[in-house]
Formats: structure tokens, C-alpha cells, sequence
């Protein structure tokens, strides 16, 4: 009776034991095939604008007696293809940053209405643009424990994206609040909105929830995923809601006092 006890504790034991190896190898190579993902989404993400500039200007050094318009035409597209690569190796770089360990964070207690209004400050003039109405609306005056440029970057990245999937005369609200815990930013939009299928994508990197659509206007697929790190490296969270057609509110919640 013993014996049998003893062995059936000891089969328990060396089971557990190879249960969480083939969790940890399972672990690993997911984390493997992520990265790999990764590597190759990156060289196809930084490859096609080059491929392009090189069909426009192969196609331009084919012809003789090339006309001055038709020179000007191809070299507009060249530009626009070059500014594009540009855009896509400062996102690149920016979550290669964020990537690194919390011992990259740069804390120090900021004014949260004043990092707001800065930020709002430099997106007026792309919201005036597009028509698009942006304003600021605080419930209280916060001051927390934040690393401002990277909480900066995250938050510029919502709003720029809800003036970019916006309408035509459309609005951005941008709301501050919190607790004794927390302090709470809102982005709400009158925009496009996004599929329900899809939300559950959009903080991946590289995705987009129509490909054509925002090559348009210009995104490269990584903003949403650099706001996540850099809200989540503030051991904060980030939700979206959102309606096609109707709009989408997206809520960052950060603690008060940061924990390392
Ligand atoms: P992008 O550079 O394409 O804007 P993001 O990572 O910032 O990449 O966003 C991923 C995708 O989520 C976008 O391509 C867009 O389809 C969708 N999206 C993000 N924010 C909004 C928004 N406020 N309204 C509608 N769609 C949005």
C-alpha cells in the first residue's frame, strides 16, 4: 500500500516536470516563429517601396527623349515611394526602442494635461487639414510617474490614426481622467470604425485592416503596436471599441505611480 503510494506521487511529480519542459519548448517556438514572422514581414514591408522606385526609374531610363512632364511625374512617385520607406524604418526603430527592458524607461513626474496639450498642439494643424474637429476635454489636473516620450508617442498615435480613419469634417475627442489608482486617456472618433473580425488584429504588427486603404494614407501597420508596448511597459492596458461606420474609442489606462 506504501509502495504504491510512493509511486504514484513520484509519477505525478515526473509528469509535472514534463509537462511544463513541453510547455517551455512549446513557448519557445512560438516565440521562434513570431520572430521569424517578424524578420520576414520586415524585409517585405522594406523591400516593396524600394521594388517600386526601382520599376520607376528603370522605366524611365528605358525610353529616349523622355518628356520634362512625364520626367517630373515619375520623380513625384520616386519621392512619395522614398517617403514611405522613410516612414516605415522610424516606426521600425521606434519599436526596436520599446523592445528593450524596463531599464530603458526614463520616468519622472509630468504634468499629464500639459504632455497632452502638447501633444494636440502638434497634431492641430494635420486635423485643421482634414477639417477634422479635435478637442481636449480634462476632468481633473493629473501628474504621474511617466516616461513622457514614450507615453507621448503612444498617445500621438492614437490621435493621429482617428484623424486618419476619420470622415470628412469629422471629430477627435481626446478626454483625461483617473482615480486614486489611475489616470484614464479616451480617444473617440467619428471615423470608418473598425470590423469586429478585426480588432483583435490591429495591435499585431504590420496589420492593417484594409491593405489598399491605408497605403492611401500613408500607415505603415506598426503604430498600434508601438502604442501597446509603450502603454504596457507603464504596466498599463489598452482597449478598443469600436462600430464600422460609426467610430472607435480607444481607452489607456496608466498607474498613477509607476511600477518598475
Ligand atoms: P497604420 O500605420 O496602418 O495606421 P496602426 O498599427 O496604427 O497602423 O493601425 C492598424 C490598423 O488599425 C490601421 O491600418 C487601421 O486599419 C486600423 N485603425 C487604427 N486606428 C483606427 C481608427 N481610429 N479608426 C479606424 N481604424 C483604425
Amino acid at each position: 500500500y506504501m509502495d504504491e503510494e510512493i509511486s504514484i506521487s513520484g509519477f505525478y511529480e515526473t509528469d509535472l516536470i514534463s509537462n511544463s519542459l513541453n510547455q517551455m519548448l512549446l513557448r519557445m517556438k512560438n516565440l521562434e516563429k513570431s520572430r521569424q514572422e517578424f524578420v520576414s514581414n520586415v524585409s517585405h514591408e522594406l523591400k516593396t517601396p524600394l521594388t517600386s522606385v526601382k520599376v520607376l526609374a528603370d522605366s524611365l531610363l528605358m525610353q529616349e527623349n523622355v518628356a520634362p512632364e512625364l520626367y517630373r511625374e515619375f520623380l513625384v512617385d520616386i519621392a512619395e515611394e522614398i517617403e514611405r520607406e522613410s516612414k516605415i524604418i522610424n516606426d521600425l526603430l521606434s519599436l526596436v526602442k520599446l523592445d528593450k527592458t524596463a531599464s530603458d524607461m526614463n520616468i519622472s513626474s509630468t504634468n499629464i494635461n500639459d504632455l497632452l496639450e502638447s501633444v494636440l498642439k502638434r497634431l492641430r494643424p494635420i486635423a485643421k487639414k482634414r477639417n477634422i474637429e479635435l478637442v481636449f476635454e480634462s476632468f481633473r489636473p493629473v501628474v504621474a510617474e511617466v516616461d513622457e516620450v514614450k507615453l507621448s508617442l503612444a498617445i500621438s498615435n492614437l490621435i493621429e490614426n482617428a484623424i486618419k480613419y476619420n470622415v470628412e469634417d469629422g471629430w477627435v475627442r481626446v478626454s483625461l481622467n483617473a482615480d486614486h489608482k489611475y489616470f484614464y486617456v479616451k480617444v473617440a472618433d467619428s471615423g470608418i470604425g473598425i470590423p469586429e473580425d478585426a480588432q483583435d488584429f490591429i495591435f499585431d504588427r504590420f496589420y492593417r485592416v484594409d491593405k489598399a486603404r491605408s497605403r492611401g494614407t500613408g500607415g505603415t501597420g506598426l503604430g498600434l503596436s508601438i502604442t501597446k508596448n509603450a502603454i504596457h511597459m507603464h504596466k498599463g492596458a489598452i482597449k478598443v471599441y469600436s462600430k464600422e461606420n460609426e467610430g472607435t474609442t480607444f481607452t489607456v489606462r496608466v498607474p498613477l505611480n509607476y511600477i518598475a
